[in-house]
């Protein structure tokens, strides 16, 4: 890509996928997996207590954790996986070929990782941990827009739970 292809794709400040060109994948990846009967899920994650990060330590400290986030998750999955910065601390992992139990497995990895990051500021160690929400393509959800409403159903049900956990998205919940 060119520079000014990368700016128009990439988040600023983390350098993974921006919102829209999430979105531009995804809805090819959603497409071809409900042809193709491929399995897909899609994560929808949010560090905990982010705002007290910028209180504590202050913004610039903030935006360096969120840099050392993306960098975290990008290095645990998988080349085909699409990672993205959905909003201010949320990001947005497709798993394309990808069921609810690998996805479990993955989401689960991820958290581990963001627990154990240690981030170094000045003197200090920042520590920061993440809720995931999972939901996969099945029947019931065969849309990229209902895999976002979904996934971010089971990750309010993992904030309610108690944070630093994954939790994933069944009717039971509803
Ligand atoms: P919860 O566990 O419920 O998710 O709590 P939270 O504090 O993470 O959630 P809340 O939505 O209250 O706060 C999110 C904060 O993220 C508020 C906002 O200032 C901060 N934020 C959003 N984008 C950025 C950014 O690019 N850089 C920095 N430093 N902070 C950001
Ligand atoms: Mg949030
Ligand atoms: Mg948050």
């Amino acid at each position: 890509f060119s520079e000014v292809q990368t700016l128009a794709i990439t988040d600023a400040l983390t350098g993974i996928f921006n919102r829209r060109h999430f979105y531009h994948l995804a809805e090819q990846e959603v497409k071809r997996s409900i042809r193709y009967g491929k399995p897909l899920s899609l994560i929808i994650a949010d560090l905990d207590y982010f705002k007290k990060i910028n209180d504590t330590y202050g913004h610039p400290v903030g935006d360096q954790v969120l840099v050392e986030v993306a960098s975290r998750i990008t290095e645990v999955i998988r080349n085909a996986d699409i990672l993205g910065r959905y909003g201010g601390e949320e990001f947005v992992l497709l798993l394309p070929e990808t069921d609810l139990e690998n996805a479990k497995i993955l989401a689960e990895r991820v958290r581990k990782s963001i627990s154990e990051l240690s981030i170094r500021v000045d003197q200090r160690e920042v520590r920061i941990t993440i809720s995931l929400g999972i939901a996969c393509l099945d029947q019931g959800v065969t849309s990229l827009d209902s895999l976002l409403q979904f996934s971010d159903q089971a990750l309010y049900q993992a904030k309610n739970n108690g944070r630093n956990r994954v939790s994933t998205f069944s009717r039971e919940n509803e």
